[in-house]
């Protein structure tokens, strides 16, 4: 499907007929990124903060590592600046990563006072580990289980704060326009198929990734990529999404979403092997198994192809050896992942277990500034589903948590001096309607009580489909060949889909699939080279002479428009 017959709305509605609620701030997603702006955001401002599933229903509660900051006296912003940029190649943007190891101290400081445990020595003083990319140790972690502890924190805070307004499981159909101001958003409520609109003065989206588009992934099932998808039809600019992270560390028994294996045990000292128990990475990078995300997760692809064409193995999976780690290490560092792994028939202490890349974290998304804005007024954006820049074209270990605390505090700082700059004149009155047939000018609620679609199996087999689509072409490789494929095939399957008025979240989801699948596959196709996580089988070297550019799709714009890179 072309990019101009997507809906401006996935459905039908007058906003005349629909319950309203207003706040000054409405928050969209519960990670890091939404509870950091509410907890921020609360002290100056009414709030209502919704969420699809429950509140801890985020990637952020899956987070093992930790968080990224320097806090060691070797250590300081400037080193965490360095090996931010040498881990972007070329496409960070120097301004949005000044911000993020600046302001790093001061979050993290935040997060301490609201209670958030973070592993100390005997002596006090915060543990640090080492994660890929990184020139020295400066993870601060919770066990293997940093996200929830995290998370955690956050949702006792929230609960306890009586300028927030939650409202779990509705789901967030569109972001509302009005004037070429985002106003608030439409939203969907399952329980009674019913349609709600929310009004704000701010709208903060932190709706988080899109790594369920492919078929193996770390990624839970809320990362479906909505907020990218409703922010492209409400006309918003997104960038970068050719650049997606595959981890290379997935522990491969299946399940799906992949259960991730930390970096930190390879800092820990584990090994990559290949089937002949070779250590494959040494001699590839100077950093051998702590190499970046997207050096390891090639050779790791390389090495299993080899592997399978020798015959000695069967699976798509290379093996991971903590086995020289000695057990009370083991246990007491990565609890969480020798529970696991156990579940799973493994000994991390005695097996070698068998991992394979998975689709892990977004680099691009709504482009923003360094205060959070969107090019749509009105719209902030936070977290993963934000393109700030700090990432380039590969996102170094552990920065993703710190990206939602630093700019989600920087939005609610912005927010309280300037959200009543507001003009009466933009403030929205009266009401908004969108027709999705098309047919009729008046405007008709939409009847979501109708079965218009073949079910549940369809839905699954539309789903399959498209991942199927993404995970073959738009992989760890792609090509010119295989990216012209996927665009033919999802565009098909979109006509097919956007021809389904949908009365259920699973069927929302996968339109906004389809959406960013789409807009994935036009970054990957434009950008002719290879750089960080883009590899592209056709153009295999770094092209900085004509590549240093951001990507940006806009929804009115009929080819890609190109920004250079900052200077330092
Ligand atoms: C397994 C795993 C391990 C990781 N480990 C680390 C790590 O150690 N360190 C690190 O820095 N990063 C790590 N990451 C990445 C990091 O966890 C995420 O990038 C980060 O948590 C994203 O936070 P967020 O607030 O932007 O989004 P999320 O935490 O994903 O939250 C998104 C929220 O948006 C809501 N939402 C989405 N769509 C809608 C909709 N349509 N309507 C209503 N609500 C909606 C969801 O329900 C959810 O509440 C890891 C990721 C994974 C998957």
């Amino acid at each position: 499907m072309a990019f101009e017959k997507i809906p401006r709305y996935l459905v039908s509605f007058d906003t005349k007929n629909l319950k309203r609620s207003e706040s000054d701030v409405l928050i969209i997603g519960s990670g890091i990124a939404g509870l950091t702006a509410a907890l921020k955001c609360c002290q100056n401002h009414s709030i209502t903060l919704l969420t699809k599933g429950e509140l801890k229903e985020t990637a952020t509660w899956y987070a093992q590592g930790g968080v990224a900051t320097a806090m060691s006296e070797e250590d300081s912003p400037e080193l965490h600046y360095q090996d931010t940029m040498r881990a972007g190649v070329g496409l960070c943007e120097p301004e949005a990563v000044r911000v993020l190891v600046n302001e790093a101290r001061g979050a993290i400081e935040d997060l301490i006072e609201l209670g958030v445990d973070f592993d100390r020595a005997l002596n006090g003083e915060i543990k640090l580990a080492r994660e890929g990319g990184h020139s020295l140790s400066r993870i601060l972690h919770s066990g293997d289980t940093t996200g929830s502890e995290i998370l955690s924190t956050l949702v006792e805070r929230i609960r306890t704060c009586p300028g927030i307004k939650i409202q779990e499981n509705v789901f967030v159909l569109d972001l509302l326009t009005f004037k070429n101001r985002c106003v608030g958003a439409l939203v969907f409520e399952p329980k009674n198929k019913e349609l709600i609109i929310y009004f704000a003065k701010a709208i903060i989206l932190a709706a988080g990734g899109c790594g369920q588009i492919y078929e193996v992934t770390t990624s839970p099932s809320i990362a479906t990529g909505d907020g990218i998808a409703m922010a492209y039809r409400a006309g918003a600019e997104v960038c970068d999404l050719e650049f997606i992270q595959f981890h290379p560390t997935a522990l491969d028994d299946k399940k799906s979403p992949r259960f991730l294996i930390t970096e930190a045990l390879r800092g820990e000292g584990a090994y990559l092997r290949d089937c002949a128990g070779k250590r494959f990475m040494v001699g590839i990078h100077p950093l051998a198994e702590l190499a970046p995300r997207d050096i390891v997760a090639r050779e790791m692809v390389k090495v299993i192809q080899k592997c399978k064409a020798c015959g000695k193995k069967k699976g798509d999976y290379v093996y991971l050896d903590a086995t020289h780690i000695p057990e009370e290490i083991l246990e007491k560092r990565f609890p969480a992942i020798c529970e696991r792994c156990k579940e799973s028939g493994y000994n991390l202490s005695k097996d070698l277990i068998p991992v394979s890349p998975a689709a892990h974290y977004v680099m691009g998304g709504i482009k923003i500034d360094t205060f959070g804005r969107a090019s749509l007024p009105g719209l902030y954006v936070s977290g993963e589903v934000a393109c700030t820049g700090i990432h380039g074209a590969n996102r170094l270990a552990s920065n993703s948590l710190l990206e939602g605390l630093v700019f989600s505090r920087r939005i609610c700082a912005f927010l309280k001096d300037h959200i009543n700059a507001v003009a009466e004149k933009d403030v929205f009155e009266g009401s908004l309607t969108y027709d999705l047939s098309r047919k009729k000018k008046s405007i008709a609620v939409p009847d979501l009580s109708a079965d218009r679609h073949g079910g549940r199996q369809d839905l699954d087999k539309y789903k399959d489909t498209l991942r199927k689509i993404i995970s073959s072409y738009v992989g760890v490789v792609r090509d010119k060949e295989g990216l012209k494929k996927a665009l033919a095939e999802i565009s098909k399957l979109s006509e097919e889909v956007f021809e389904i008025q949908f009365d259920e979240v699973e069927g929302f989801e996968l339109q906004n699939m389809l959406i960013v699948a789409e807009l994935i596959i036009q970054s990957a196709l434009a950008r002719e080279e290879s750089r960080g996580a883009h590899f592209r089988g056709d153009f295999p070297e770094t092209d900085d002479l004509n590549w240093k550019k951001h990507i940006i799709l806009r929804r009115d714009l009929r080819v890609p428009k190109y920004m250079k890179v900052k200077d330092a």
